[in-house]
């Protein structure tokens, strides 16, 4: 099978009525990527996934899958698939069943769908409840029969919208290893919506932060966090300082922070112990509040209490001048 598909938005725009959902976003999704799609609640994330879907139409622009406008073909024709949130099965059809049901629809005779459908299931790691029916299934299970049924029509790129936000917190990580095997293993490109930073960060080979219907930047998990262009990727990402040094607004990351000799002063507000580390925030003499993260060996060589002066110190290479 010939994997290394990509995915490009061209000039892509949402519009419902006078609300702009999505603003004119371009975006090239590599070959084999997981790619996280991350911003807040109402930032148009789940309306560009259901127009590369094929559940909402294009206001304008394109939506070229290996190099073909797909964006007025309907959902089954273009090559995606789409992994629902309320996992949408079907109660009353059984595991296997629902993962052939577009098999079925096709005209796919019994024996070759059913051997399809428990291909699927193999690989979600769901071959030994084939005969259940859904309502005999936790919701971590439901959800890779959900994934099953999605991947079993071959799609060049699956979609998925907040897939983990129904999972309590144990399940959600090793779902989340799941995911990414399954991804990895089809060599077929992920789109991963979520509005948690944490979550992006730990799958995506790409994150792709929206903020007010664009896309504010784009990069490896790495670059984004450790070098946001704007305040908002900058706070959004979260463990950095926004504030204001020589005139400038800047980020700093709380983890590069130390307590000096010499630095900024500072009046501590807060301390909080994390185990591995410190947690500190202080008041500069501007009135700004700095927070740093300390190793927790380093902090307790010279504890500090509310109260206290401290010299905030960093080195300046990592300072990351924000766009205004
Ligand atoms: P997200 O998934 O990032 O939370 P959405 O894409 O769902 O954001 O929504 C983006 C904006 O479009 C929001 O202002 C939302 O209220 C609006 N919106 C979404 N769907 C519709 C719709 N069917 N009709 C009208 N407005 C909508
Ligand atoms: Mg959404």
């Amino acid at each position: 099978m010939r994997t290394g598909y990509d995915l490009e938005l061209v000039h892509l725009t949402k519009r419902y009525g006078d609300t702009v959902a999505v603003h004119d976003i371009n975006h090239v999704f590599a070959p084999a990527s997981y790619v996280c799609l991350l911003g807040p609640s109402g930032c148009g994330k789940s309306s560009t996934l259901r127009m590369i879907a094929g559940h909402e139409s294009v206001s304008e622009g394109s939506i070229l899958l290996d190099g073909t406008d797909v964006s007025g073909l309907s959902p089954a024709q273009r090559g995606t698939a789409m992994m629902f949130q309320n996992y949408a099965l079907f109660p009353h059809l059984s595991v296997r069943d629902n993962v052939a049901f577009s098999q079925r629809m096709k005209g796919v005779d019994k024996a070759t769908r059913h051997k399809k459908a428990d291909e699927m299931l193999d690989l979600v790691q769901m071959s030994s409840f084939g005969d259940r029916l859904p309502a005999q299934l936790s919701g971590g299970q439901q959800q890779r029969v959900a994934l099953a049924r999605a991947l079993i029509t071959q799609p060049k790129v699956l979609l998925l919208d907040e897939p983990l936000s129904a999972l309590d917190p144990f399940l959600r990580i090793q779902m989340r290893v799941e995911l990414k095997r399954i991804q990895r293993e089809l060599g077929i490109i992920f789109i991963h919506v979520t509005h948690g930073q944490d979550e992006a960060l730990a799958l995506a080979d790409e994150v792709v932060v929206m903020n007010n219907a664009v896309i504010e930047q784009s990069g490896p998990p790495r670059e984004v966090w450790g070098a946001p262009k704007t305040e908002f990727v900058a706070r959004f990402m979260g463990g950095h300082n926004v504030i204001s040094l020589n005139g400038h607004k800047v980020a700093l990351r709380a983890d590069e922070i130390s307590l000096g000799e010499a630095g900024l002063p500072a009046t501590v507000v807060a301390v909080e112990y994390q185990g591995a580390t410190v947690a500190l925030s202080a008041r500069t003499e501007a009135g700004e509040e700095v927070f740093a993260v300390l190793p927790e060996d380093a902090f307790f060589k010279a504890p500090k209490s509310p109260g206290e002066t401290v010299s905030l110190a960093w080195d300046e290479g990592r300072v990351h001048r924000l766009q205004a």
